[in-house]
């Protein structure tokens, strides 16, 4: 799970980590009074206005203002409040901006990069730093990847001390600065581990003219696995964020993710799945979503993913792929058949059952008056619906 940035400051402030704070607002009517709430509270004079949406490289793409007074930020939040934000991360449609946070504008001294994450081929947490923060990280991740320092993190161990000191001195730092940092490095890691996070990323972590190391952006995703363990973090879930589709499919436990080609898959099992967007790649057509209804698929769960998968306009032709092992292929096909029934279909349906009763599933569906294409095999199913999607 994904959280805004002025939701992450909040948990880094709570773990004693110097943020750039602000006030965040969804209604340009509290405008004024966040401005005037950041100047009192924060003796700003600047500000800086960022809008709230869950990807990457708003600054880019327009969503990130400095404003040198108190005219500009409320001008700069009209503008960004409401609009639609395109980033590198948001795709050509962009999103729509809803929230933006009023921040104290800081004199930035220097930009630093600092994240740490799961690295699964070391089976530890790598905690990173690079002293070429700022907007081009990527970019210096594929050039010069040297220039990003890693320290792999010991399971049981923690950020030993030796460890953070070394990534302070990566990033040139002496005295109070290395200080500074070595203490915050120990309580991000602490902050990373206690709520299960999958990242947490301070891009830029800066020095201020001022001589202070401050978070200026922040950036935590969560472990979905370990949500349970932490309400108060689950409750900062923000919906309209997600695509529709996914967060209808998480109410039925049904695993669905959008692609973007034309062929819509219902299959039962993650590698199943899987190799079901292989062959259908390789037959030379391209899957439409990614969607595991898992091991105990009954009518409820075909009706509810057939919905899903016929919610994305781009779906020319569905495939359905199931494996009858626990669940039996008769029960399936009383699915099918009664969710075509239902749903008024518009595009062909490609099924191919195997397994348990798969004999007495093929004649239910041939007795029916649905209209279905009946494959035999994985590889027959797959011409058959990407030729189907082809029309
Ligand atoms: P991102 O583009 O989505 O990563 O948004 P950031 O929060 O990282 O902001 C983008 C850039 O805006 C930063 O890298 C800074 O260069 C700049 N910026 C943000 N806040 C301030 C500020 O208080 N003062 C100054 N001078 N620049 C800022
Ligand atoms: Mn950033």
């Amino acid at each position: 799970m994904k959280i805004h940035e002025y939701q992450a400051k909040g948990l880094l402030k709570g773990y004693g980590i110097p943020i750039q704070d602000g006030v965040t607002i969804e209604d340009l009517a509290q405008a004024e009074a966040a401005i005037d709430a950041v100047n009192k509270e924060h003796g700003a004079e600047q500000y800086v206005i960022k809008a709230q949406i869950h990807a990457g490289g708003r600054g880019k793409g327009g969503g990130v203002k400095f404003s040198s007074s108190r005219e500009a930020a409320l001008e700069n939040i009209k503008k960004i409040l409401g609009m639609t934000l395109v980033t590198h991360q948001t795709g050509a449609e962009g999103r729509l901006v809803k929230k933006v946070m009023v921040g104290e504008a800081l004199d930035i001294k220097q930009e630093f990069y600092a994240a740490i994450t799961l690295d699964r081929s070391k089976g530890m947490d790598v905690f990173m730093v690079s002293s070429e923060g700022g907007m081009e990280i990527e970019e210096v991740a594929r050039t010069s990847p040297e220039k990003i320092i890693r320290e792999a993190i010991v399971p049981g161990f923690g950020l030993r001390g030796f460890q953070a000191r070394n990534l302070a001195a990566a990033l040139g730092l002496e005295g109070q600065a290395a200080k500074q940092a070595v203490g915050m490095f120990q309580k991000l890691y602490k902050l990373y581990r206690e709520l299960d996070c999958s990242i947490v990323e301070i891009n830029p972590l800066v020095v201020t003219e001022q001589g202070n190391l401050v978070a200026l952006d922040a950036k935590i995703n969560f472990d979905d696995n370990a949500l349970f363990l932490h309400p108060e973090i689950a409750q900062m879930r923000d919906l309209d964020e997600e695509d529709p589709a996914e967060v209808e499919a998480a109410k039925y436990h049904l695993n669905y993710i959008k692609l973007d080609g034309t062929v819509g898959c219902m299959v039962n099992g993650a590698g199943l799945a899987m190799s079901t967007m292989d062959i259908i790649k390789q037959v030379g057509g391209s899957p439409a979503n990614f969607l595991d209804v898992g091991g105990g698929a009954n009518v409820e769960t075909v009706k509810n993913g057939f919905r899903i998968i016929l919610s994305d306009p781009n779906v020319k032709a569905v495939l359905i792929n199931i494996f009858g092992g626990i669940v039996r292929c008769d029960r399936i096909a009383n699915g099918i058949i009664e969710a075509v029934k239902e749903l008024d279909l518009n595009v062909p349906v490609v099924v191919r059952l195997a397994g348990t009763n798969a004999d007495v599933a093929k004649e239910l569906l041939a007795k029916s008056d649905v209209s279905i294409i009946s494959a035999d095999s994985f590889e027959d199913a797959a011409q058959k619906v990407v030729h189907a999607a082809k029309g």
